[in-house]
């Protein structure tokens, strides 16, 4: 019995890394457009339902864009669903970001009821090119009486490229956060 259910435990976890991955490539995408505007930016965010993967929503910072500092990928792609379903609770979805979460949006996640949070590049991979809190997302959760899966790095070198893209490295000058003696200056 044991020999037949580990491998099937091991397919299961195979196939659901493949998931994963693919979810982390569209978030990448579709964050990468962001480099074709007046406001570029490496992070994006996207829900999708834990069970079916059906994509809710999905946001990318506009801290530039909106002047407004708490206007990060994760924090407005949760507004955006909640405000989609009429309710506060994100039970039954998972959140994938091209960058680990920081304590704002990370506490957010865990206030949203979000089940998993799925991260591609890490809080330490963006502190090379922007200001950062360095407290990790499995941190924050870890303190909280909410309960969310923290998953991550997925496709983290891939993720990393957002922030080394020339047009983001541009970009990162004008941003209050850019890192002093960054590439980007
Ligand atoms: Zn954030």
């Amino acid at each position: 019995m044991l020999d037949c259910a580990m491998p099937k435990r091991g397919e299961n976890r195979a196939r659901a890394a493949l998931k994963d991955e693919a979810r982390m490539r569209e978030v990448f995408q579709y964050t990468a457009r962001t480099f074709d505007t007046p406001y570029p930016a490496p992070f994006g965010a996207l829900i999708v339902s834990t069970k079916t993967g059906q994509r809710l929503v999905r946001a990318t910072n506009a801290v530039m864009r909106e002047n407004d500092p708490s206007s990060h990928a994760e924090l407005r792609a949760v507004r955006l669903a909640c405000r989609k379903l009429k309710r506060t609770s994100l039970l039954g979805f998972t959140m994938y970001s091209t960058c680990e979460p920081c304590p704002m949006c990370m506490s957010n996640a865990l206030w949203a009821r979000l089940d998993r949070v799925v991260y591609g590049a890490t809080i330490a991979d963006a502190n090379r090119h922007c200001l950062q809190i360095h407290i990790p997302a499995s941190e924050v959760a870890g303190r909280s009486d909410m309960k969310c899966a923290v998953e991550g790095p997925v496709l983290r070198e891939l993720c990393v490229t957002l922030f080394t893209h020339p047009k983001m490295q541009k970009a990162f000058r004008s941003w209050s956060t850019r890192k002093p003696g960054s590439p980007g200056r």
